[in-house]
Formats: structure tokens, C-alpha cells, sequence
């Protein structure tokens, strides 16, 4: 694991804190990915710069709604091969170093969109 940010080059937005990120680096060393299923190199993982956001998205009736709950997941990026994983904050044991708070396990119903007139 290094603290190298090996997508610099594209990106300049760093969302996690240095102590963050070395927090988060040691939750990844704890869990032991090596070495990358992609490319097989041991020891290419660099921690991404922010959370990445997967929402849930529901179905009501004949639409899709987006919203509501989500999966707050840490990217983490091979340095060789580009091979990008996402795991969960809360599963990694840094959501709340991160600020997060978990939404409840049940969410009030989303109401049904009023029909739409036009004219
Ligand atoms: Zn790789």
C-alpha cells in the first residue's frame, strides 16, 4: 500500500484528509487484498481521494426512482493495471472516521409523482 496518488496526473480533487487516508490505508493493509486479481502484482493498491457514492435506486410502480439509501464505498486502484474495487465504508470500519452516519434500515415510503398536465 502506498500513499502515492497514481491518478494525480487526471484528477486534483482529494476529498479524505492525510490522516484519513493513512487510516484508511491500514483498515486495507488489515484486510490483506494482495496480491491484485486483475494483474497478480503484489503491492500495487493506492487508496482513491474521496468516497464514491453507489445509490440505491427503487422501483415505484413503473418508474425508477433514485435516492435515498446508498452504499458509501472507498475505491481503491491498482497502480499497474488500473484495476479499480470499491468497499464499503462501514464494512471497512471507516465510516464514522469518515463523518458518515448510517441511514435508517427503514425509510419512509416515496410517494407517487402527481400525474402532469400539460397545456
Ligand atoms: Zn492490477
Amino acid at each position: 500500500m502506498n500513499g502515492t496518488n497514481v491518478l494525480s496526473e487526471w484528477y486534483d480533487a482529494e476529498v479524505f484528509t492525510p490522516e484519513q487516508k493513512q487510516k484508511i490505508a491500514a483498515a486495507f493493509v488489515a484486510k490483506n487484498l494482495n496480491p491484485c486479481p486483475s494483474c497478480g502484482k503484489l503491492g500495487t493498491w493506492t487508496v482513491g481521494d474521496g468516497l464514491v457514492i453507489f445509490p440505491f435506486v427503487t422501483s415505484v410502480g413503473l418508474r425508477f426512482v433514485q435516492g435515498g439509501q446508498s452504499y458509501p464505498c472507498v475505491p481503491l486502484l491498482c497502480s499497474y493495471c488500473g484495476n479499480t474495487m470499491f468497499h464499503n465504508a462501514f464494512t471497512l470500519g471507516v465510516g464514522v472516521l469518515l463523518g458518515l452516519i448510517p441511514t435508517p434500515a427503514t425509510m419512509p415510503p416515496i410517494p407517487e409523482p402527481e400525474p402532469q398536465t400539460h397545456g
